[in-house]
């Protein structure tokens, strides 16, 4: 098995900063890291040399629709081929496909398809020489049904359904043991045990999509509920009277928070409030992407309803924010022009979204065993080189 051996001036992996660094890849996993005077060079080694540049750790993408021209609803190969290549050109090496609301078994039909994606890419060939340049698919994220239909933002009302376990079991069924995450709003009547059937899979409880009261957001983080989604949108506004759910996650350090760093979805005064009030580690940054990203501006699909991209902003007929076109490389170099320290807001992006999905020490870190999912950058944060499951960067 021939080794790749990439040379750094600098990696983060993001934990710990090495200078001078040096990262060995043998087959889809790192074999090696630390400063090049420590480390041993194995024979007929490919050198791939980022003078210059730091290495991290391939961004993990919690909650994303599409990508190049493509919706993961679609739930077939070409499409799930395209979305994971566009995003991969961005840094992103794994993502958690996200649905939008739709009938349960359009939905399931599609979960099927995306999970039969998943199972026949899930060992990759120990060579990466000859395999194309693209971001594994983690899992699934439901985003709806079991949403508010006052703060539904684009996705359809006639789909939007009460939660229930049931529906639950039969999405988890269709998607053979894939989905990661739930998006749920803490205040449904049944949210309280979607909640705890979801914990007791080892699916994330998201909450999202809201329009819960104080109360009712406690009851749900009580209840198991560990993360938000797209922080700040499609929730009930905060008020100094009314907290309502914005004040339950930002004062519950176990909560993590996702937010869209596209300079549209949220402003940067009110990123800054949530990492004042949560610091760094609870904070995700997540695209939210749909099928324009990496396409020019014009109509696309949002699961079964249609959307207009227009300077690179998507609004469903109503003008109402529909997704993005965000890519986390962008996403970096948003919350880094915020004041962020590059390595925290790399830490943003890789390991913290790992840890939420359970899988730390594989993803979303540089370390002997992970995966070798690495992004190059330049000094100002643009993607050079990405390298994924031990395929690619040279
Ligand atoms: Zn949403």
């Amino acid at each position: 098995m021939s080794a790749t051996v990439v040379h750094a001036s600098r990696i983060l992996t993001p934990d710990e900063e090495i200078s001078d660094a040096i990262i060995v890849v043998e087959g889809r996993r790192i074999t090696a890291i630390g400063h090049r005077d420590e480390i041993r060079i194995p024979e007929g080694a490919t050198d791939y040399v980022a003078t210059g540049m730091t290495v991290v750790p391939g961004f993990v993408d919690v909650h994303i629709h599409g990508a190049g021209g493509h919706d993961v609803m679609e739930g077939n190969a070409r499409a799930l081929d395209r979305i994971t290549s566009a995003v991969a050109q961005h840094g992103t090496t794994s993502i958690v496909a996200t649905t939008v609301t739709a009938p349960v078994e359009a939905t399931c039909h599609s979960l099927e398809g995306i999970a039969r994606y998943i199972r026949a890419h899930e060992n990759p060939d120990e060579a990466g020489d000859n395999r194309p340049l693209r971001a594994e698919i983690l899992g699934i994220h439901l985003e709806g049904p079991f949403i508010s239909k006052a703060r539904r933002g684009v996705h359809p009302p006639d789909a939007i359904a009460k939660p229930a376990v049931e529906t639950l079991d039969k999405f988890v069924k269709a998607a053979d043991g894939l989905v990661k995450i739930v998006t749920l709003a803490a205040e449904l009547p049944g949210a309280g045990s979607l909640i705890e059937s979801a914990v007791a899979a080892k699916i994330v409880a998201a909450l999202g999509h809201t329009d819960a009261n104080y109360d009712q957001a406690r009851a749900a983080i009580q209840a198991g509920a560990r993360h938000a989604v797209h922080f700040y949108n499609a929730m009930r506004p905060f008020s100094h009277r009314d907290p309502g759910i914005i004040g339950a996650i930002l004062t519950d350090p176990e909560v993590t928070a996702e937010i869209i760093a596209d300079g549209v979805h949220v402003a940067g005064a009110a990123i800054q409030v949530l990492i004042g009030c949560k610091g760094y580690d609870a904070v995700i940054l997540a695209s939210d992407a749909i099928a324009a990203t990496g396409m020019p501006d014009g109509n696309y699909r949002l699961g079964d309803f249609e959307v207009t991209v227009k300077d690179g902003v998507a609004r469903n007929g109503e003008g109402k924010l529909a997704g993005s076109t965000l890519t986390l490389d962008r996403a970096l170099r948003e919350v880094v022009a915020l004041g962020v320290p590059l390595r925290e807001a790399v830490r943003m992006a890789t390991v913290l979204p790992a840890r939420r999905l359970g899988v730390a020490g594989k993803k979303g870190i540089i370390a002997v065993g992970a995966d070798a999912d690495l992004v190059a950058l330049t000094p100002d944060l643009r993607v050079a080189g990405v390298m994924t499951r031990g395929a690619g960067l040279a």
